[in-house]
């Protein structure tokens, strides 16, 4: 019997993997028995902050990664596509559609069982055990994990909110997207004098204490915008308020723009982009409606904070994410030390490939070094003391990428 523990985004891709290769799979979820910090649904592969699931491009490593976990028939990623909605280059997608339908999909598979449940630690039997808690791993497994493996570390993460599109003034603000690419998303243009004054208010702002928060251990990507904001004067005008390739429909171009992502398919939310935010929500209401076009605005999620756990992957697991402990137990996820949605499934992809194989009798492998997935997961598995690592050609170097087989091709 395989049980994958955590029906969120690498739980719900190998569980579809496993089963669909003809395997019986129990998944556990704790939700909605138990939620995390983060979730707020009871649904499978919920997307706890942005709905981008970044660039398709694949020139740009994201976008690589994608068409390989494509080429691998990655059940996540054709679901995604399936709820995509407009968002430029990107692959955004309708949050709610899309985890209705991997749930719908995972329930009515006849040879998975769903157990709703929290997993406090795992037995010791012959079962194979595969672990996909993410970032938000309930207290007690993970304390049960540090005991076991003696491994584990965290660092910070924090989520943007969420508006009801009806509540902007559209006259003040512009549909567009860079580079006249467009206009999928939402412009909210500012003036010098606007900006400073809505930078002034959000370092002056306060934030909810996090327990044991440092901002040390902030992930460097995903900076809450007080603390970008904080950074200097004009750190937000080359991050997420980055007016270049902006105009509005009379050309103007503009000192700093917000923007706004649709969030669902029929357009009545909309999220901010790039504004995870630890501030308190009275200031998060407060501030927020400083911006041009958001003064009556309404936050139907507010941001949040939440401390984002992982293995030390090195010494606790082998390069196929096996435990070196026990070794019926894998990892896969953001648990391993991946960082993001797609990475997450990634791994899920890596670690079916190899589950498979030894159910056929065939030894584990790794992925081909030159692609984008292969490149991924060897540095999250040969890299002591790891901080985790997103799709990216310093992994892999952009001469060499070579083509990734199908998933066939590596499970026979
Ligand atoms: C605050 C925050 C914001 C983030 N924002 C982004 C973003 O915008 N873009 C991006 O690409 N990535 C983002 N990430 C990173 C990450 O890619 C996602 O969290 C992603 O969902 C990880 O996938 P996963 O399957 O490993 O974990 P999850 O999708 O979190 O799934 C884990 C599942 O395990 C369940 N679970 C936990 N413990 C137990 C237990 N003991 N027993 C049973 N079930 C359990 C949880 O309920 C959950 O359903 C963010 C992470 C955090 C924490």
């Amino acid at each position: 019997m395989i049980h994958v523990v955590g029906g969120g985004l690498a739980g719900s891709e190998i569980t579809y993997q496993l089963a669909s290769h003809g395997y019986e799979v129990v998944l556990h979820e704790m939700r909605p028995l138990s939620l995390t910090g983060v979730h707020k649904t009871d649904r499978f592969a919920e997307l706890v902050c942005s709905n981008s699931l970044k660039s398709v491009d694949v020139k740009n490593a994201s976008g690589l990664l994608k068409s390989e976990l494509e080429k691998l028939e990655s059940f996540i990623l054709r679901v995604a596509k399936s709820h995509s909605i407009p968002g430029g280059k990107a692959l955004v997608v309708d949050r709610e559609a899309f985890s209705g339908e991997v749930t719908h999909v995972i329930e009515s598979m006849t040879n998975v069982k769903v157990v709703r449940e929290e997993v406090k630690s795992v037995p010791e039997d012959d079962d194979i055990w595969i672990i996909a808690t993410g970032p938000a791993t309930s207290s007690k497994l993970y304390s049960w994990i540090q005991k076991e493996f003696g491994s584990g570390a965290h660092f910070f993460d924090a989520v943007a909110p969420v508006l009801q599109s009806d509540t902007i003034d559209m006259s003040k603000v512009f549909f567009a997207n860079r580079y006249q690419q467009g206009d999928d998303y939402l412009n909210c243009p500012m003036d010098k004098e606007e900006y400073i004054s809505f930078r002034e208010a959000l370092i002056n702002a306060q934030v909810l204490p996090v327990e044991g928060f440092d901002r040390k251990l902030l992930f460097s990507r995903c900076q809450p915008i007080e603390e970008i904001a904080r950074s200097g004067e004009d750190s937000m005008r080359f991050g997420p308020l980055r007016p270049v390739g902006l105009s509005d429909s009379d050309g103007k171009k503009y000192y700093a723009v917000v923007q706004l992502r649709r969030d669902n398919s029929i357009g009545t939310l909309y999220n901010i982009v790039g504004f995870q935010t630890r501030l308190k929500w009275n200031e998060q209401d407060r501030v927020f409606r400083m911006i041009p076009g958001l003064e009556k605005s309404r936050i139907i999620r507010y941001g949040v904070m939440h401390a984002n756990v992982y293995l030390e992957p090195y010494s606790t697991m082998d390069e196929f994410f096996k435990s070196r402990k026990k070794k019926n137990i894998f990892f896969t996820g953001q648990i391993t030390g991946v960082e993001g949605y797609v990475e997450s499934v990634a791994s899920a992809i890596f670690v079916a490939i190899n589950v498979i194989r030894a159910f056929n009798g065939k030894n584990h492998i790794t992925l081909p070094s030159n692609t984008m997935i292969g490149a991924l997961m060897a540095y999250i598995a040969h890299t002591p003391n790891l901080k985790p690592m997103y799709a990216n050609f310093g992994i892999l170097n952009r001469k060499d990428v070579g083509e990734i087989g199908n998933l066939e091709e590596f499970i026979s």
